[in-house]
């Protein structure tokens, strides 16, 4: 250390802590210190937040930390504790071997270690170790809750109408208790939800958040089935446009409300949903129609909306009709959803070749395992372990090769488009990037790279 042309990269990531010292805020801050007083030059500092998993996949940080550390873009990489890098054994042994070989100095400063002037066994017993910890600080949080849980204790906020006692058990309140019975009776004379919310606000009856009742506060209670008393968690709406409740305690307290009113109640308010009519103003090709004169976007702001106009004010395009252009490129975007289906066999040469990746990433895994378990020495690990990283930059190269041909999905459009999902395929469209425009005989055609 000492030496001020290192460059350096911090990785600090979290897993839902317990210990504020473990924060991300709070590693940054160690990690900027240090360097400042050994006169490191700090790249940057990767973050990875809130990731609870110990598999690698979905951390990003952690994939760009990768990256610098493949292309020899860092010396020397610091992080807060070593079970920041990797959480099982085998994955951290692998990674801090790989940065050892590599040159690439790794320290921590909590444990105020330096990874190149350790051995193998050390690694791999530093692996363990950290390992270990993380098992045993999982169990402990998972443990509290789940026992508070399983004796029916509401380790949540309280639904309104209730109250928890100093066992942590739901006990009613009773004034707001009867408001929402006297909601879901409203609803059930056939009030609707602002009729519900008016009334309330007419009475002078404070909202759960002692402001004001509107219709999100009034369909809350309308959905909490924890009423008829017994802990569910908020309902998922499903895509039959049904309401799928998951029961947490088995625990009973008291009901405010009648498992039968509670189930008419939601069968009406389904119901409700699947006759809601589409948003009419709802224009799917707002900006992603370009204007065949200019090359402007085009919008349907301009009332009576039903055409789209282009944003230019200079240009002379009169603009075209909703009900001429949207069904165009909804046919287009179909047809080519079902031409793609037929290409087929190229999708399945593709997903061969990930399986491949995903055949060479597991046996290197199963190596990293053995070494840490010392079933192989470190020589075995290394001519094994460089064996499997050629071919799978081999395989890699060669899959991107074949990605490179390959053009936007088309096939993912069949379904909303043949559920009428416009605010869907709209969707997919921006992620696509996809703009389409107008030839001469008003005859609509994809903007590729080729027609611009
Ligand atoms: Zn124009």
């Amino acid at each position: 250390m000492g030496n001020g042309s290192k460059t350096a990269v911090g990785y600090v990531r979290t897993s839902g802590e317990v210990n504020p010292s473990h924060s991300i805020d709070n590693q940054i801050k160690r990690i900027n210190e240090y360097c400042r007083d050994k006169g490191i030059i700090l790249r940057e500092v990767l973050v990875d937040e809130k990731k609870t998993g110990t598999k690698v996949e979905g951390r990003d940080a952690y994939k760009k930390l990768k990256n610098l550390i493949d292309n020899g873009l860092i010396n020397l990489l610091i992080i807060t504790f070593f079970d920041r890098v990797g959480r099982e054994a085998f994955e951290l042994v692998g990674i801090l071997t790989t940065l050892k070989n590599k040159g690439i100095e790794v320290y921590s400063i909590e444990e105020n270690l330096n990874i190149s002037k350790m051995s193998p066994l050390q690694i791999a017993i530093i692996a363990l170790q950290a390992e270990h910890e993380n098992k045993n600080r999982a169990k402990l949080i998972h443990g509290s809750r789940e026992r508070s849980k399983q004796e029916g204790k509401y380790t949540s906020k309280p639904p309104y109408g209730y109250r928890k006692d100093q066992n942590g058990f739901l006990v009613k309140e009773e004034a707001e208790a009867q408001v929402v019975q006297k909601i879901y009776s409203m609803f059930l004379e056939g009030k609707s939800l602002k009729d519900i919310y008016t009334w309330l606000n007419d009475n002078s009856i404070p909202a759960p958040d002692n402001k004001k009742w509107d219709v999100r506060k009034v369909r809350i209670r309308l959905l909490t089935k924890t009423y008829v008393g017994r802990w569910y968690a908020s309902p998922k709406k499903s895509e039959k446009n049904t309401y799928e409740y998951r029961l947490i305690s088995d625990k009973e307290h008291p009901s405010i409300i009648s498992l039968e009113t509670f189930e008419k109640v939601k069968e009406i308010l389904e119901t409700n949903i699947k006759k809601t009519p589409r948003k009419k103003h709802f224009h799917f090709l707002s900006k992603i129609l370009i204007c065949p004169l200019c090359g402007e976007k085009m919008q349907a702001k301009v009332p009576p909306t039903n055409a789209y106009y282009c944003d230019k004010k200079a240009c002379d395009y009169k603009g075209i009709k909703k009900e001429v252009i949207e069904p165009q490129v909804l046919q287009l975007l179909k047809e080519q959803g079902e031409k793609e289906e037929e290409y087929y066999e190229f999708e399945e040469k593709r997903n061969t070749q990930s399986k491949d990746v995903d055949r060479l990433l597991k046996k290197k895994n199963r190596l990293e395992k053995k070494f840490a378990l010392a079933e192989i020495n470190q020589e075995q690990y290394e001519t094994e372990v460089n064996h499997i990283l050629t071919e799978l930059t081999y395989t890699k190269e060669k899959e991107q090769k074949s990605m490179t041909h390959e053009k936007i999905s088309y096939k993912k459009y069949i379904q909303p488009i043949e559920n009428n999902d416009l605010e869907k395929v709209k969707e997919y469209m921006l992620r696509d990037k996809l703009t389409f425009t107008l030839s001469n005989n008003s005859k609509v055609k994809e903007v590729t790279e080729t027609n611009i």
